[in-house]
């Protein structure tokens, strides 16, 4: 492994360990949370970051820098991270209840809970391009860019067809999709485009 990406590792499990938290690097190819399979998550609740290994190093790496934006968020009560909270809301509980058709929201609530979510993502991944200058670590800026702005854009996709994609689905993992993104800068806001 590259030394700055060793370098990255023992920090952010140095600075985890800080705040009693754990980092959990599983050679697996996804994770379950909440019963869904995924490439890796952070969470407050459980006090870790887990990220599933068994693919390329830049690929895990992509998402550990992420899942440690949403741990800096938290640490530092971010804005987009507290406006996740409303009173007793929490926008990703209704998030996933919605997407598993618990509840129904309307269309101002929709709107309201995708925006939060996608500012929480947006300054995540604005921390992540940080943390990549900073640690000089083997990524692409442009490209993690690219692939973050269609993660962005995963938000538009599901908030008119009411489906999370399979991992392998993911237009970050499609070349063909992130390929036509912006890499300059990353997307400013949802657009709620009905495709
Ligand atoms: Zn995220």
């Amino acid at each position: 492994m590259e030394r700055e990406v060793q370098k990255f590792i023992n920090q952010v499990r140095s600075y985890l360990k800080d705040y009693g938290f754990s980092l959990s690097l599983e050679p697996v190819d996804f994770i379950l949370t909440n019963n869904i399979p995924v490439s890796g998550y952070f969470s407050e609740n459980e006090s870790t970051i887990k990220i599933a290994t068994n693919k390329p190093l830049i690929q895990w790496l992509a998402i550990l820098v992420h899942e440690y934006g949403h741990f800096l968020q938290f640490i530092e009560q971010a804005p987009e991270y507290r406006q996740i909270k409303n009173g007793n809301e929490n926008y990703l509980d209704l998030f996933d209840l919605w997407l598993n058709h618990k509840i129904e929201l309307s269309d101002s609530k929709k709107q309201e809970v995708f925006s939060s979510i996608f500012n929480l993502e947006r300054d995540c991944e604005l921390r992540a391009l940080s943390l990549i200058t900073e640690y000089n670590l083997p990524l692409n800026t442009e490209e993690y860019t690219q692939k973050a702005n269609s993660y962005l854009q995963t938000y538009n996709q599901v908030y008119n067809n009411r489906i999370w994609p399979e991992n392998n689905q993911m237009a970050y993992n499609q070349p063909q999709v992130y390929l036509l993104m912006p890499k300059n800068e990353l997307l400013k806001e949802l657009q709620y485009v009905v495709s």
